[in-house]
């Protein structure tokens, strides 16, 4: 009989349930045990739920307090020496890895400092992971200090009558996601694979014995353009596995993308079945199931794991019925497209949408009964009251005024060249900008935001609540902008930032003053360890109403007769940290965004803040995974987005751009032709890296301290670090700041971490 599956839940609880436990927990407000109650009565809540919507193949280790690829590392002992020398218990071990760990000595404990490992977007999402690093030393065996979770985890369920299926990221993937470590710079982490397999039929076999009959090994990794030494990798690793009878079944599991390049690579494994992303790529139906052997079953992804749209079901099941004509009722399971870690938890914890527009989306909750109602159709159980339902919101939404802006659509024809190109090219804007802010060498300036204490949120919700008048809020608003402000007179730095007190989240802000956005009240998604984001959703056509920032910008270059930067979040960013339409094409979206920004641009620039940022931290995540033209398209329109919304400024106003978090190519931003970029860089150990970044035509800012870190390099810290950077990288286009925003950050490190970058900035302006 066809089965239900889902490939993974949300583990952040609906109420924000981990993050507020586990940031209790380092700031030693509550214990080890608390934290570890919270988890487990998030997973013993998530089970259950999965359990009464009748979803019968439920996942188990989809859990974590941080991120699931750092809990590998710490199962399989892929920890760095330097976390190993302090003797910490292991859950501190592997938020120290993480998040980096600064500790005062005590009388009974040393003092602790070490720095968090390198922090990569997950395939083309917005979820952190933190990357594990290898080295020669890399010794692989199950670390079980802390219990082994994998197994733990399912004990725990079956504890509570619930059988499931462990999730585990399969060995190809895990260490082709990895790099290698400073000190090993020549290991090449595929190398390992064979001293890691032992570890993971190890790991395996134990789930074997506490019971688990089958588990979801997740190959992502071949959704990518894989080199061959890489496809090749796949058969005998996984005969390996199959052949070997202590170890449960296998379903082969892969999400986000086309596999078929990749496919010789996985045909003939003796798997149990393969999962597919068929949202993604509904084309790849043919030609994958040509893969499976008359036994194997084909898990159907079908109901988005990534967005929050409503399945359409009349699709969805021509298309579970399509898998059912080929291999036959018992050889189907329907399943979610990816693990729904990336939906929020549940669409009832939202009370104030519009009822017509909550009717079109469904989060994790609500995709569990998806899930469920398309495999019970797919039996032949009567659902027709749900498909009825089902039919009536899809077509409310399609035929909703709400969706399209006739404005908005004409306004968009009118694009071309010259909408989307500066009046002049770098070479002659460069001097204007030099004769108007007459800089320094090694200009220094931050990213924009500054920490978000405890007492901004609290005014912010007030006047979201209408507790606090508009005066009121504008004065304490107008209150922190100073506080930051002198703050940075005060330590020197070149080019200020008013500190964004007045947003929430970067993108959120905006949704939330755009037309053709919704926005949520508790639609929160895990972005990296405790830090999660509240995608606003586009649901139709976008436009500006009014200016949104220049108020706080145009304040805050009131106060000081140094630049002040005015701070924006790109057209590409604004896409991707939202959830975007799914009838219109990103392109489109991207370009009302973009006009949407230009207006802003150019409101700010006549009020006289001519420095201004434009951050796309995201365009790096929105490129398609495979090479080819689709690629070049995305790079294209997101290049002409960015281009729309900065071009129509004076060549003395100054356009800069921030990127983080991303693999980033310094050949994907050349076109968005902005004078100043900074990026995250103070984890990127690789000289050729560097290298790649001193072809680059314009001014850069490589980031130089990790913000995700409570830890405070010192002066001297920095200055090594910029000269190891100047070894490759040309004085003259160089500029000093950290690597992202501080929000997350306390003051007390913000205020030493950048007193030192700029004292060491300083020191080399002397020298050059
Ligand atoms: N300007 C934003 C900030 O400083 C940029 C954040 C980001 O890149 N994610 O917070
Ligand atoms: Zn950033």
């Amino acid at each position: 009989m066809v089965a239900s599956s889902i490939l993974g839940f949300p583990r952040i609880g609906g109420q924000r349930e981990l993050k507020k436990t586990t940031e209790s927990y380092w700031q030693g407000k509550v214990d080890v045990e608390a934290l570890l109650a919270q988890g487990k009565q998030l997973r013993e809540t998530n089970w259950k739920l999965q359990k009464a919507a009748g979803v019968e193949i439920i996942p188990s280790n989809d859990f974590s307090y941080y991120d699931q690829v750092l809990d590998l590392s710490l199962l399989f002992n892929v920890i760095p020496t330097r976390y190993t020398k302090y003797n910490l218990a292991p859950i501190d071990v592997l938020f120290a890895m993480g998040r980096g760990l600064q500790r005062k000595a005590t009388d009974s404990t040393p003092a602790v400092d070490v720095t968090a490992l390198e922090m990569v977007k997950w395939f083309d999402s917005n979820y952190h992971y933190v990357r594990p690093t290898f080295s020669h030393s890399t010794e692989f065996k199950l670390n079980t200090e802390a219990g082994l979770k994998p197994v733990v985890e399912y004990l725990e369920a079956k504890a509570l009558g619930i059988e499931t299926r462990p999730v585990l990221l399969g060995p190809i993937s895990y260490l082709y996601l990895g790099k290698s470590d400073k000190d090993s710079l020549d290991l090449e982490p595929i190398s390992l694979l064979e001293k890691i397999l032992p570890v993971y039929e190890e790991i395996l076999s134990k789930l074997k014995e506490a019971g688990a009959t089958q588990v979801q090994i997740d190959e992502p990794i071949l959704v990518l353009d894989l080199p061959e030494s890489i496809q090749s990798k796949y058969k005998a690793t996984y005969d390996q596995f199959t052949s070997n009878a202590a170890l449960p079944e296998l379903v082969l599991t892969t999400y986000f993308g086309d596999v078929r390049p990749n496919l010789s690579a996985i045909k003939d494994l003796s798997v149990a079945g393969y999962h597919f992303d068929f949202v993604r790529v509904p084309e790849q139906f043919e030609e994958v199931v040509e893969i499976l052997n008359e036994k194997q079953t084909l898990s159907v992804g079908i109901v988005d794991g990534r967005n929050i749209w409503k399945t359409n079901y009349s699709k969805a099941a021509a298309f579970v019925e399509k898998a059912i004509a080929k291999l036959g009722k018992d050889r189907v399971v329907v399943s979610t497209s990816s693990s729904l870690l990336h939906t929020p938890v549940d669409l009832a914890n939202e009370k104030k949408l519009d009822a017509t527009i909550k009717d079109w989306f469904s989060f994790a909750t609500q995709k569990l009964d998806e899930v469920v109602v398309l495999t019970k159709n797919a039996r032949g159980d009567d659902v027709a009251k749900e498909l009825e339902a089902n039919a009536a919101s899809i077509k409310s939404r399609q035929e909703s005024p709400i969706t399209t802006n006739p404005k908005v659509q004409e306004r968009l024809a009118t694009i071309n060249e010259s909408l989307s190109t500066r009046k002049s090219n770098f070479e002659t804007r460069l001097p204007s900008q030099q004769a108007k802010y007459n800089l320094p060498l090694f200009p220094t300036t931050t990213i924009g935001s500054f920490p978000q204490t405890k007492d901004i949120r609290i005014n912010r919700n007030k006047f979201a609540k209408g507790e606090l008048s508009a005066e009121d809020y504008e004065a304490f608003i107008n209150k922190e902008i100073e506080t930051v402000v002198r703050f940075q007179e005060e330590i020197g730095l070149d080019v200020l930032v008013h500190g964004e007190p007045e947003r929430n989240d970067m993108v959120q802000y905006f949704g939330e003053q755009l037309e053709g956005y919704a926005f949520t009240t508790n639609g929160w998604v895990q972005s990296y360890g405790s830090r999660y984001v509240r995608p606003p959703i586009v649901v139709g056509d976008v436009s500006r109403p009014k200016a949104m920032t220049v108020k706080e910008s145009v304040y805050a270059q009131s106060i000081t007769s140094k630049p002040m930067k005015g701070m924006l979040t790109g057209p590409v960013t604004c896409l991707r940290w939202s959830f975007p339409r799914d009838d219109v094409s990103g392109r489109v979206q991207a370009l009302q965004l973009g006009l949407a920004l230009r207006d802003e641009v150019n409101d700010l620039e006549a009020a006289g803040v001519t420095v201004i940022q434009v951050d796309e931290p995201a365009i790096r995540e929105g490129l398609p995974l495979r090479a080819g033209k689709e690629r070049s398209d995305y790079l294209n329109w997101a290049a002409q987005s960015f281009r729309v919304a900065t071009s129509g400024v004076e060549d003395s106003t100054q356009i800069h751009s921030h990127f983080c978090y991303s693999d980033l190519d310094p050949n994907h931003i050349k076109a968005l032709d902005a004078d100043v970029v900074s990026i995250e860089f103070s984890k990127k150990d690789d000289p050729n890296y560097i290298q790649e970044f001193s072809n680059y035509p314009n001014h850069i800012g490589l980031g130089l301290f990790d913000i995700h870190s409570p830890r405070i390099p010192s002066k001297e810290e920095f200055v090594t670090r910029i000269e190891e950077i100047l070894k490759v990288y040309p004085a003259n286009k160089f500029w000093v700041n950290p690597d992202c925003g501080l929000k997350t950050r306390g003051w007390p490190e913000v205020r030493e971490s950048l007193t030192n970058m700029v004292e060491a900035a300083k020191e080399f302006r002397g020298k050059y």
